[in-house]
């Protein structure tokens, strides 16, 4: 073939690397910063929630198990993970969305198929201020570009707000779980008869708005609901101390 399809085109455009600043001959991560945001050490993880098990039990799942069936994460909201969250929520890089995109169907691929993949890829909705502040949602243009890398159909209508609620970051699970109490309400007039969900997030901290998703989408009938999640906290004390404006 002369000429490569375009959508390779960021194979060949040397840039900047987003974590270290090196030019780097293809767009995206150098393969040291990749290396840090995931290292080859696998830790144990909760099957369901993709906390890490350090020896002890899953803080996050309790006696009763969550909504979701599965949680898949790109890599964990510490480091480099952190800073590209900062980069892309705080600092409003619009321009990550396509790398973190990148990491979470290598995540989505590389966790393979103990499940049938799903029918539908719908992202959170953003808090109506939080979208006016900053001009776009993260997880809808992560859930965007991610459906066209892993050919899943996606609708951004998939879930709605109800209810604004509170914003979420420095409260407990148990707050949390109280305050997004029907907050979310499944977007598809029809009904999700049988469906399997997959809900795009960026950070999951303690699961209490996936927790409030799934449950308003296995009400409407969805079969599976997974969380797949940029990024996935793994200790309290990494939560965002500018978290106030992370949401
Ligand atoms: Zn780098
Ligand atoms: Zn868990």
């Amino acid at each position: 073939m002369l000429h490569p399809p375009i959508k390779r085109w960021r194979d060949w455009i040397p840039a900047d690397c987003p974590g270290c600043g090196r030019r780097v001959a293809c767009q995206g991560l150098c393969p040291d910063c990749l290396a840090r945001l995931r290292p080859a050490a696998a830790r144990p993880r909760c099957p369901r929630c993709a906390h890490p098990l350090d020896g002890g039990r899953c803080p996050d799942c309790g006696a009763a198990a969550p909504a979701y069936d599965r949680v898949v994460a790109a890599f964990d909201y510490t480091g480099l993970g952190r800073d590209l969250i900062h980069d892309y929520k705080i600092r409003c890089r619009l321009s990550l969305a396509g790398l973190l995109a990148d990491q979470l169907a290598r995540a989505v691929r590389s966790a393979g198929r103990r499940a049938d993949p799903p029918d539908w890829i719908v992202p959170v909705p953003a808090r109506r201020e939080a979208l006016l502040r900053r001009g776009f949602s993260p997880p809808a243009e992560v859930a965007r570009l991610l459906a066209r890398r892993l050919g899943t159909r996606c609708r951004l209508d998939g879930v709605r707000r109800v209810r604004e609620g509170a914003r979420q970051v420095g409260r407990d699970r148990v707050l949390r779980l109280q305050a997004q109490d029907g907050v979310f309400t499944c977007g598809v007039r029809d009904g999700l008869s049988g469906g399997r969900i997959a809900v795009i997030d960026d950070v999951l901290t303690t699961g209490a708005t996936l927790q409030a998703v799934a449950l308003a989408l296995k009400e409407a009938g969805a079969a599976r609901v997974e969380g797949w999640v940029l990024a996935r906290t793994v200790d309290r004390r990494c939560e965002p101390p500018g978290g106030r404006v992370l949401q």
